[in-house]
């Protein structure tokens, strides 16, 4: 970063000497997993500039649209509709925490035995070095599993607005009107924020900037299916990490510019890999910024990752929102629609989200799956025994990992992957 932020930050509230300790960490971690890759995509260099200023300028961008009348809405999970969001002009960002910060001080709140991902937002939001959080004018949050829900009723006290939505735990007639419910309850509530009116045609705006999005990253699922694979697994979680950052068009106009490169790549055969490397998809917990622990590992092993079936991931950006309603409220049955096909781990029973996980392998030509649980996540520890079984009995072997943002277990994991990467090769 050129230009001096710490003013912006300190009048964000940013603990200055925290958020420098954080910085210090995030940046040579980067460096060290993302630049030194082979045979990278040119049009990752975007994305190397993005992360340099993820903390900067993105954050500026945020104040400008604050300044400028917009609202900030933070969110925790890939059920927040986006299109309603930008439909009433306000800025969607994620602010889900990928690394351990704070944990003494989240664990006065929180049992230790708390997944990784909850108590990093707390961590984040007590320690104040989140600068999307500090921006936010309202966090979202959602009842999905048990740690959220209690959590957020703690988490209302650390931030100045916090809006949660119920969500329901199956995908019934009665858990679509629930999900019909909250979103329309969502759209009033950010129009009092906002003072903008939910219109069909302010919807059909927000419904086709997301699909852009979305149909941008779709081009790129599709892509990493070739073989030699075109990008490695790591820059294909990083462009769905920053999928909850930037702004839209830009990021959709940047993933399609990259798209254009991997296609000359995979007409004239070339890859991050020679053909024939083994593949790997992903599935499991989300991964946010900065948790690229797993996904360095299995690619220092010789494999390529070439999806994630994940909310940081195919599960937050598969299937478009029908953008042919006439009216608001046709227009948000079909963002209804469209969010209950998320195969979250919260919902019971859960067998399209199998389903999805072997298509996803087929289509992606991977050989095996890799399942990635985070520590005390029940909703997908407790699946990964039924996803893993079918799996390995349509023919896919499958590994199951269950770790946190620790290190301490990479010696051990980096063993099983290799055993794994063996069992593929055959
Ligand atoms: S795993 Fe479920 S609860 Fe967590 S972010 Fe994804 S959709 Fe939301
Ligand atoms: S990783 Fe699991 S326990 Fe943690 S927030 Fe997501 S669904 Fe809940």
């Amino acid at each position: 970063m050129s230009t001096d932020y710490r003013p912006m930050w300190k009048d964000l509230g940013l603990d200055l000497e925290a958020h420098d300790a954080l910085l210090g960490v995030l940046g040579p971690l980067y460096e060290q997993t993302f630049t030194k890759q082979p045979h990278r995509p040119d049009g990752m260099k975007y994305f190397d500039f993005v992360m340099s200023e993820v903390h900067g300028l993105r954050i500026q961008e945020l104040i400008d649209a604050k300044k400028a009348g917009r609202k900030v809405v933070g969110s925790f999970c890939t059920f927040v509709p986006e299109e309603i969001v930008l439909a009433l002009d306000g800025v969607m960002v994620g602010l889900c925490a990928g690394a351990e910060f704070a944990t003494a001080e989240a664990e006065k709140y929180l049992p230790r035995n708390t997944c990784a991902l909850i108590k990093g937002a707390f961590g984040f939001a007590l320690a104040r070095v989140c600068p999307y959080l500090a921006a936010s004018d309202v966090v979202v949050g959602e009842n999905t599993c048990d740690g959220k829900k209690k959590g957020y009723e703690i988490f209302k006290d650390l931030v100045p607005q916090l809006h949660v939505m119920d969500l329901p735990q199956t995908k019934s007639a009665e858990g679509r009107a629930l999900m019909r419910a909250e979103f329309k309850k969502f759209g009033t509530y950010l129009e009092g924020l906002t003072g903008k009116k939910l219109t069909a045609e302010a919807l059909q705006k927000g419904i086709a900037k997301v699909n852009a999005k979305r149909a941008a990253m779709h081009r790129l699922a599709k892509l990493r299916a070739a073989d030699p694979a075109p990008i490695s697994g790591l820059d294909g979680l990083l462009m769905n990490q920053v999928y909850f950052y930037d702004d839209p068009d830009r990021f959709t106009s940047s993933v399609n510019a990259i798209c254009d490169e991997l296609e000359q790549r995979v007409k004239k055969h070339e890859g991050v890999a020679p053909k024939g490397t083994p593949r790997i998809l992903v599935s499991g917990c989300p991964m946010a910024v900065p948790n690229w622990k797993l996904p360095t590992i299995i690619e220092k092993t010789g494999a390529v990752i070439v999806g994630e079936e994940s909310c940081v991931g195919e599960r937050g950006t598969q299937a478009l929102t029908a953008d042919t309603g006439r009216t608001a409220n046709e227009l948000l049955d079909a963002v209804v629609d469209r969010y209950l096909k998320i195969d979250c781990a919260i919902f019971t029973p859960n067998e399209s989200r199998v389903n999805h996980v072997l298509s996803m392998a087929k289509e992606l030509g991977a050989q095996g799956v890799i399942h990635y649980g985070l520590q005390f996540c029940s909703p997908y520890q407790i699946e990964a025994g039924p996803v893993e079984k079918r799996l390995e009995q349509e023919g896919v072997p499958t590994l199951r990992i269950d770790t946190d943002y620790g290190q301490e277990d990479v010696g051990q994991i980096r063993t099983r992957v290799e055993a794994f990467v063996e069992r593929l090769r055959g």
